[in-house]
């Protein structure tokens, strides 16, 4: 499994209607920081999503993703959807 593979897991085991989880473990270290935002259209709910971790500054984007039903999400109109969303490396 690749390092994306285990990231991609971790998103499609994501446990709460939060952009937080503290039950998610970091792929890239292990620790418990990591953070989740969807950012799609409000009516579709398709959009991308961006996952990372603050402790290690790692983490993925993935396009044409549905947000599942009761995921907090920001609209893909909306100028600031990535407010807080730090810099991070994109596993690929
Ligand atoms: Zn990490």
């Amino acid at each position: 499994m690749t390092e994306r593979d285990a990231w991609l897991k971790a998103l499609a085991r994501w446990s709460t209607a939060s952009e937080t989880d503290a039950t998610a473990a970091c792929p890239h270290c292990g620790r418990g920081e990591v953070r989740l935002r969807y950012v799609v259209d409000p009516d579709s709910r398709v959009g991308f999503a961006l996952m990372w971790c603050d402790a290690c500054g790692h983490g993925i984007s993935v396009s044409r993703v549905r947000a599942p039903e009761g995921a907090p999400v920001r609209s893909i109109d909306d100028a600031t959807a990535t407010e807080g969303v730090p810099e991070f490396t994109r596993v690929e």
